[in-house]
């Protein structure tokens, strides 16, 4: 069930209404409350409401409305929220900030699959830049499929996309893995990146959820995970205090090694129909193959993306993780270039 709080609802009003909340629920935790575009709202566990207890609920002052979706994701329904939320990146370290979502021009994000040493970064990151994206990408935490491949470089890869943040003045994305480190990460990173693999990881989503300066967060789709249950992997992280999540489709398992995902392509147009949450599309993950990632990439941007995620390395050959798929800087510039054109031309501008 979600509650509408009064936009000119008092602080003894809401204390008022908090009370019997915890009281209704059994709760010893405070409530929630999560500021979205339009308004601030309370979702609570709808098994232990009935009837008598949601009069109780509605008639008090603070209270503007309550009510429950037919979808099962709530918060993140288009239903719920007519207008697209836009996220601004970048706002609590010293850099460049973007907006990603609504009317905003398509976000580029690019740098390489893992941090692997300083300067494999900075190099990376000023190429990355000097191409014309807008965020930095670099895992420091690595979830590899073999205990034996490369796990990133953890605290110290963090420390390096901080430096890296300084010299180009790029926000940075980078994977958490685990609830606990989700403080540690966002001590270093502007977006918060939550993997295909902890997709439904929920203690992981509340935690990103929980963090206190709700920083942005990219939800990867899981490797074969239904929309619906995306969204409402979206809906945890909302539910739990956050409401800056960007959804990144990376391609769906299929029965066919040639590429190494299926982009999904027809989700981002679904998905605007269907949630107000910004969609970006990782051409690299899903593809697994260097060469289709230019043609992709504009493909999902004429599917209306709002982003890509790109891997660029500066040796792509010589990369310690996902090589086969990344680019050089020169093909991410073209890339940016085309980006640009393509959006001019969805706009109407040529
Ligand atoms: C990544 O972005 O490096 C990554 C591991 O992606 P995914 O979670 O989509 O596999
Ligand atoms: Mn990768």
């Amino acid at each position: 069930m979600i509650i509408s709080i009064h936009t000119q609802a008092t602080s003894e009003e809401r204390a008022q209404l908090m009370t019997l909340l915890c009281r209704i629920t059994g709760s010893q935790r405070p409530i929630t409350t999560t500021m979205m575009t339009e308004r601030e709202v309370i979702a609570l566990d709808g098994t232990i409401i009935d009837a008598q207890a949601q009069t109780a609920i509605n008639e008090q002052s603070a209270v503007d409305s309550i009510h429950t979706l037919k979808t099962p994701y709530q918060l993140a329904s288009r239903l719920f929220q007519a207008t697209s939320t836009s996220i601004t990146i970048g706002t609590t370290h010293d850099c460049e900030p973007v907006t990603i979502g609504g009317t905003a021009s398509p976000v580029i994000m690019s740098g390489p699959c893992a941090v692997e040493s300083r300067e494999q970064l900075i190099s990376t990151a000023r190429a990355v830049k000097e191409a014309g994206a807008q965020v930095l990408r670099g895992g420091a935490f690595k979830p590899r499929t073999s205990p034996y491949q490369f796990q990133g470089l953890g605290i110290e890869g963090l420390h390096m996309l901080s430096e890296a943040r300084e010299v180009t003045g790029l926000p940075v994305i980078s994977e958490v893995m685990e609830p606990d480190m989700v403080d540690t990460v966002a001590q270093h990173v502007d977006i918060l990146q939550v993997g295909a693999r902890n997709m439904q990881n929920y203690p992981l989503l509340m935690s990103v959820g929980r963090h206190a300066r709700k920083l942005p967060v990219l939800l990867k789709r899981g490797l074969s995970s239904t929309i619906d249950e995306w969204l409402l992997a979206a809906e945890y992280i909302i539910a739990a205090g956050n409401p800056n999540v960007i959804l990144c489709e990376r391609g769906i398992r299929s029965y066919d090694p040639m590429t190494r995902n299926v982009l999904d392509l027809t989700c981002i147009p679904l998905l605007h129909e269907l949630t107000h949450l910004p969609v970006i599309a990782d051409p690299s993950h899903s593809t697994g193959r260097r060469e289709l990632v230019p043609v992709m990439s504009r493909a999902a941007i004429a599917a209306e993306a709002d982003g890509l995620i790109i891997e660029t390395h500066i040796d792509p050959d010589r990369a310690l993780c996902d090589g086969r798929q990344s680019i050089t800087p020169a093909q991410l510039e073209k890339i940016v270039h085309e980006t640009r054109l393509l959006t001019q031309l969805m706009k109407g501008d040529v």
